[in-house]
């Protein structure tokens, strides 16, 4: 049967969809059952991310090198050594080499950091990961080949969070990718691109789901999977409440909100080129395909129907500045220099409150998250703006319910500070939009919050609630 392109299914696998032989087969059986799957994108083996970003610290020792290079290569001889040896030779040689090419770039970090080297070493888990999953595919008898994704996804050179270029990045996948895809079934890796100049780059912790959405907007697909280690979106962290439930339908603005605001199951980037081409988005678990998984489609909330409170999502390890100057009483453009000079350090603000003589903030963690984001260089910089004084508090996190109309909803802030009543809570964001209320606790208590909240929003009967 002939598929045209735009019946076309891309479909990822997370790090731990792809993490043992037994994993990889499991994730085969599902692709094989469907005609449609003709580009499959692929994580590193769970935890080799970690590793190699441990490996990307100058300040270890070349003694130090040693046991984490063995932990990586000890995950990866674990697919490796099951392989048949004569059925995919060429990609087992180049795993062989990628390995060594581990070594060299660890010890060459070692003795001196150097970001564009951090991301070659960083994109080795991936490229490793794409050559065992094709292998497999091979050894099965399926048709398929390995497609190097820096070859078709385009970057600036913002080395650890790359920029996609989109124009680059559609012609090169019109030219390498479509054709490929006619002929067979294609694997790729997640999270990797390269520059003009073909520098290795790479696209920010759990980029793959947004290499996946990226190429599923380029060719135009059908349907973009995400299979991962849960079986959907959950109303809150399955891992930290046990009684979450799947949400079987979210719309694109409610997962995109519910990604920016730290749940992990989706990079927050995701959504963004299925929203583009209206491309529907299917989360589901590769360890349990059969679950109902969700389903993230672009209708819009229907204004009548729409729950108010979807989701909560919870991003720890936040840190808090705050700015005090007696200058910006009645001033005019204070806020403005300071946005400047983090704009220059190209540091993105996420929340932002203010009163008359100060303001307080909160920037959102990006890249490989190496380096403090608020540098010596920078708050010195902060202090020429004018006399002010600085502090940062850290250790918070941000929970933020994630739903609809929520700017409008009398009594929703009576509900969500009755359930707050013994915590501190250090700021609140509210009312810029009709998707999320958040605010910033202590580390220590978020946990404790989002349970309260949970069963405050999911687990009581809120109608009954509501009419007392
Ligand atoms: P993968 O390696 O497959 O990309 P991730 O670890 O990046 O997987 O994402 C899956 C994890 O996301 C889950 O194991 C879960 O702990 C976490 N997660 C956070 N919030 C949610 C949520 N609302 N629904 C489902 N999973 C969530
Ligand atoms: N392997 C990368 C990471 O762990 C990308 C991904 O898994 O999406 O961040
Ligand atoms: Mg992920």
């Amino acid at each position: 049967m002939r598929i045209s392109t735009n019946q076309y299914w891309v479909t990822k696998f997370g790090g731990t969809s792809v993490a043992t032989y037994a994993a990889i087969t499991r994730c085969i059986n599902l692709v094989t059952n469907h005609p449609n799957v003709r580009l499959i994108v692929v994580s590193a083996p769970a935890g080799v991310t970690n590793l190699l970003i441990k490996l990307c610290q100058s300040s270890l020792s070349q003694i130090e090198l040693i046991p984490i290079l063995d932990e990586v290569k000890t995950k990866i001889h674990a697919i490796l050594d099951l392989l048949k040896p004569d059925t995919a030779e060429h990609l087992h040689a180049e795993i062989r080499q990628l390995i060594k090419d581990m070594n060299r770039l660890a010890l060459s970090l070692s003795i001196t950091y150097n970001a564009a080297l951090a991301d070659e070493l960083l994109s080795c888990g991936e490229r490793i990961s794409a050559r065992l999953f094709t292998s497999v595919l091979l050894e099965q008898g399926v048709p398929a080949d390995h497609l190097d994704a820096r070859c078709v996804i385009k970057t600036n050179a913002s080395f650890g969070k790359a920029e996609v270029l989109i124009p680059e990045t559609t012609q090169q996948v019109a030219k390498l990718l479509l054709p490929k895809c006619a002929q067979h079934m294609i694997v790729t890796e997640g999270f990797i691109g390269s520059t003009a100049d073909d520098k290795t780059t790479t696209l920010g912790r759990g980029g793959s789901d947004y290499s996946a959405a990226l190429l599923a907007e380029a060719i135009n697909a059908e349907i973009l999977q995400i299979w991962t280690d849960v079986p959907g979106i959950y109303t809150v962290d399955p891992n930290l409440v046990k009684q979450a439930k799947v949400i079987k339908n979210l719309c694109f603005t409610e997962a995109a909100e519910l990604a920016r605001f730290g749940a992990k199951v989706l990079h927050p980037a995701t959504v963004w080129p299925a929203i583009r081409k209206r491309i529907p988005i299917f989360v589901g678990s590769s360890f349990n395909p059969e679950a109902h998984g969700t389903w993230v489609c672009p209708t819009p909330p229907n204004h009548e129907e729409v729950e108010l409170v979807r989701a909560i999502a919870l991003r720890r390890h936040q840190s808090l500045l705050t700015i005090h100057s007696l200058e910006m009483l009645e001033a005019h453009g204070f806020l403005a220099k300071i946005f400047t000079l983090l704009a220059k350090h190209k540091l993105s603000i996420d929340i932002v409150t203010t009163s008359e003589v100060s303001v307080a903030l909160t920037l959102n963690h990006a890249g490989n998250c190496r380096e403090e984001l608020l540098t010596s260089e920078i708050l010195n910089e902060l202090q020429t703006i004018g006399n002010i004084s600085l502090s940062i508090d850290r250790n918070l996190s941000l929970v933020t319910l994630v739903g609809n109309q929520l700017h409008r909803t009398a009594g929703i802030c009576q509900r969500i500070f009755n359930q707050l009543r013994h915590f501190n809570i250090r700021l609140i964001c509210h009312g810029a939009s009709a998707h999320n209320f958040c605010f910033l606790v202590d580390d220590d208590h978020a946990d404790e919050i989002i349970k309260v909240l949970h069963a405050e929003f999911f687990e009581n009967d809120h109608k009954l609630q509501e009419s007392i």
